[in-house]
Order: structure tokens, then sequence, then C-alpha cells
């Protein structure tokens, strides 16, 4: 006994102390959840060998963080070491013909595009941002406006080399390592650290997608214009008025997309270059969109967003049936040309998306948009999109629709959109919905266990056990959920 006290405080004085000089302040992109993390930016596979090591002799755990664009504290550690990954950003390996990619996990999904689409590919899942990285797009198994169509990002994955703790790297693919492969795709970067990606992308035959906008005046009407167009759209999103109430609640603009078939663009080669891709940075060609916020600043509290959100409607409405050409670019990732995230002030936003199986969508969605307005923290921003089940782990996806909702977060508020989200928790666990830890920062560690159910529960911390005895990959994320080993 005394020993084994020697030898840990022999131990404890040999460790060596984090430098000062790497503390640097690490956020959520939602900018309501901040701290301190000691940055090391590897750009090497050898390099994040040599950290891992480091860290576990000196009894250290590392927060893998790619592009930073999760909005709670899945890519931050306290007061401990984060890996900061956008540094490895190499392509590695690209075939033109059969649309298969090698990637470094600091690639980000604006650098992929970027560069296949002149050979007629696109990225199978795009999410609301192009800012983020593969490996963290994996690590979350992100999805897009045609999630009930083409899956989440791991679907199109086709294998992956992970980095475990003690340094070996496994590759993993469906057939090999098929329990890594399964349980690392969506699993918030506590298994290992993604070093290479390999991705399936998506042939398309025009730079364009046609659009088709067009308004809906209740939730019932949105949701049942989803399932009649699951069978002939390629995106299905819905902007949804969260102020509306009564006989309005729910009401929407809707967007739906459609692929290009061979021979529908007269010049592919032209809307397939990346100039027709590029976003102006000005709108209407002299104001700047990176300015937008200033203008939207004033409006961001409960009373402004009422009168925008039925702005928007209206707006939306004198284009209602509205058919459009729009590049790829335009209609997946307008929002990154904006100071999006601004308007909503020092306190930031946190973001709320709940999962509903179909069949309990409308009365829960209901519920949940009521409740919110009851307590008076509408969400000032709110996406419906169409999910289906994906063989992950952890995993988000069923048969359903989610809501994505922006809160504003103030000093004042806090408190309160807290114990909000513990009653929408309730209301979610009672329609069998799910939750979603890229946008997560407010479940408890019995929510979690509950969505995702004990035995998978088990199942991942059993697996995380063996791949990771001495639990060194760890984040505020993981701490809040699965408790401090
Ligand atoms: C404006 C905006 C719009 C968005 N729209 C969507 C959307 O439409 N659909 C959607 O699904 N999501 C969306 N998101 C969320 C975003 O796609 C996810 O949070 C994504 O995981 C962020 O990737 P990242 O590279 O920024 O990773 P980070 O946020 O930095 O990290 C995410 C997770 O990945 C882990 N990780 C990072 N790199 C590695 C690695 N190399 N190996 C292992 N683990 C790693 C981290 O530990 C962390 O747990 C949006 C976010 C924003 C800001």
């Amino acid at each position: 006994m005394i020993e084994q006290d020697i030898q840990n405080e022999i131990e404890i004085q040999t460790i060596e102390p984090l430098p000062a000089e790497r503390l640097e302040s690490v956020a959520g992109w939602g900018g309501a959840h901040s701290g301190m993390g000691y940055v090391y930016r590897p750009s090497t596979v050898a390099q994040l060998r040599e950290l891992f090591q480091w860290a576990a002799a000196n009894h250290r755990t590392i927060g893998l963080r790619g592009g930073g664009n999760s909005y709670g504290d899945a890519a931050m550690n306290d007061e401990r070491i984060v890996l900061d990954l956008t540094r490895m950003n190499r392509i590695l390996e690209w075939d033109p013909e059969n649309g298969r990619i090698k990637l470094q996990p600091g690639v980000t999904l604006k650098r992929v595009w970027e560069y296949v689409i002149e050979d007629g590919w696109w990225v199978p899942v795009a999410t609301g941002t192009a800012k983020i990285t593969v490996g963290g797009g994996a690590a979350m198994n992100v999805h897009g406006k045609n999630a009930w169509k083409l899956g989440t990002f791991g679907d199109h994955i086709y294998e992956f080399d992970l980095m475990l703790p003690n340094g070996d790297i496994k590759t993993c693919s469906r057939k090999q390592n098929s329990d890594l492969f399964h349980a690392a795709i969506g699993g918030f970067g506590m298994l290992g650290c993604f070093t290479s990606l390999t991705l399936h992308l998506k042939r398309v035959y025009s730079g364009l997608v046609a659009v088709e906008a067009l308004t809906k005046p209740n939730l019932g009407s949105t949701m049942q214009w989803f399932e009649d167009h699951l069978h002939n759209s390629d995106y299905l999103v819905g902007w949804l008025d969260a102020f509306s109430k009564g006989k309005r609640l729910g009401r929407s603009e809707l967007h739906r997309g459609i692929y290009l078939k061979p021979g529908e663009d007269p010049n592919p080669a032209q809307t397939l270059r990346l100039e027709t891709q590029k976003i102006s940075p000005d709108i209407m060609g002299f104001f700047p969109r990176s300015a937008l916020w200033r203008f939207q600043r004033p409006f961001w509290n409960n009373f402004g967003m009422r009168f925008v959100n039925i702005g928007k409607f209206y707006a939306a409405r004198l284009k209602d049936g509205a058919t459009y050409r729009e590049p790829h670019a335009h209609f997946h990732f307008l929002l990154d040309s904006l100071d999006w995230k601004k308007p909503f002030g020092p306190g930031g936003l946190i973001q709320y998306q709940p999962f509903i199986p179909a069949e309990n969508a409308e009365a829960t969605f209901s519920q949940i948009l009521q409740l919110c307005q009851q307590r008076g923290l509408p969400n000032f921003l709110t996406v419906m999109k169409r999910h289906r089940p994906d063989p992950f782990w952890l995993t988000h996806g069923l048969d359903g629709y989610s809501l994505a909702m922006d809160f504003r977060i103030t000093n004042h508020n806090r408190a309160r959109m807290v114990s909000l989200a513990r009653e929408l928790d309730e209301i979610v666990l009672g329609a069998n919905g799910r939750f979603y830890l890229a946008k997560d920062s407010t479940l408890r560690p019995a929510v979690a266990r509950a969505y995702l159910g004990e035995e998978t529960v088990s199942k991942f911390i059993a697996l995380k056990q063996k791949v990771d005895p001495q639990n060194l990959l760890q984040t505020n994320m993981y701490r809040r959920l699965f408790g401090s080993p």
C-alpha cells in the first residue's frame, strides 16, 4: 500500500506541465459555451501519434476538434488538451472516373466540392455549412436536406483509418473491423482519431439544381407536402415560422430540389465551373453580405423576430410556386456568406434538434412549438428535414422528421432555456424521439441513455474501454453525458 502511494507520488512529480503558451479560448459554434484549452495543431500522422503518447504518459486527456462547427461542447475539453485537426488537410487520392476520394480528416467540405465539381461530382451529404471537416462530419455522422433519400455522411464512407489512443492505426470498413466502423462514425471522437477517410461522391450532370419554392399555411399541410414529394425529389427542406399560432401554427416556406438529368442542362461544362458556383460577397452587387448582421441585430429579440418571421413568410408567399435553377453551392451554403451567429449577440445561441418518428411528428412538433411560445422562448430560426434510419451505433437517424430550432441565449434567459430544454426532452422521449450530439448542449446522462438505449450505450462504453482503457479521449460533452470516469 505504502509502496503504491510512493509510486503514485513519483508519477505525479514526473508529470510534465501543459505549456501556458498553448492555452486558447475554445468555444462551441453557437458561442453559448466557451472555455480554455491547451490547443495543438498536428500536421502529420507522426505528430498526432506523438501527442497521443505524450498525453498518455502524462495522464492527460485529449479532445479532438475539426472545424469547431458543433453548436455545443462536443469539440471542447476545458483546461485540457484540444487537438485541432484542420492542418491535416491533404487530398490523398482522387478517382474522377468512379467518384472515390481519399482525404485527410481536416479537409473541409468546401475544399472537397470545389476540387471535384468540374469532374461532374458533388458531395452526397451537404450540411448547412461547408466549413465542417470530413473528420468532424464523420464523427457526428452529419446529414443534409436529402437525409431521407441518401442517408447520412457515414452511408457514403467506404473506409477510414482510425488512430487508436495507443497509436495503432486500424483500417475500418463495413467488412473490416466492422464494430469500430459503425461505432466511430457518429462516435463523437471518443474511440480514435480518423487519419484518412475514403468517400464515394455523387455524380451530377449539371452545376445547377432545379428548385421549387412555395409556402404552406400550417404544420399539417407542411408535413403532407414532405410526404407527397419524398418519391420525386432529391432535396426537401422547410423553414417554419415558430411565432405563428392557432390555425397558422407551423406555417412554412418550403424548398424542393431536383438534380438535372443528362441533357437537361444545355451547358454543363460552364455550370460545373467553380466560377458559376461562387456566391457573390455582395447583395445586389453593392451591399456586403458580411455586414448584414448589423441590420439584423436590432431585430434579434422576441419582439423583432416576430416581425422578421412574418415578413419572411409573406415575402415567400409573393413567390409561391416559383421554379428556378440554382448553383449547388448557392442552394446549400448560402449561410456561409453571412455572419449568421453575430446577430444573436454576445450570449450566442443554442440549437435544439429533436428527431421524431413520422407517425408522431405532427402532434409532437405542434406541442413543442406551443410550449416554446408559452414559455416566452420562441425559436428564431426553425428548419424541418425528413430522415431515415442508419446502421451507426449512436445514430440520430430514424424514419421521421427533425426540427432544428435556434434559441438566442442571454444572461436573463439562460436558466429558463435550460428548464425549457428539460421539458422538451420529456416530450421527445415520450414520442420515441432521438437527439443529435452535433447540436446538443443541454442533454443529461439519463436522457442520452434513454434515447440511445442502455444496450447500445453499454456496447459503446465497452468498446471504448477496449480501445481506450486509459480514457485518453474525452470532451466536455463526453463527461457531461457519460460521466467523469
Ligand atoms: C451553420 C451550421 C449549419 C449546420 N448544418 C448542419 C446540417 O445541415 N446537418 C448536420 O448534420 N449538421 C449541421 N451542422 C453541424 C455540423 O455539421 C457538425 O457539428 C459537424 O460535426 C461539424 O464538423 P467540424 O469539422 O466542425 O467538427 P467539430 O465540431 O470540431 O467536431 C465535431 C466532433 O467530431 C470530433 N472530431 C473532429 N475531428 C475528428 C477526427 N479527425 N477524428 C475523430 N473525431 C473527430 C470532435 O471530437 C467532435 O466530437 C451545422 C453547423 C453549423 C455551424
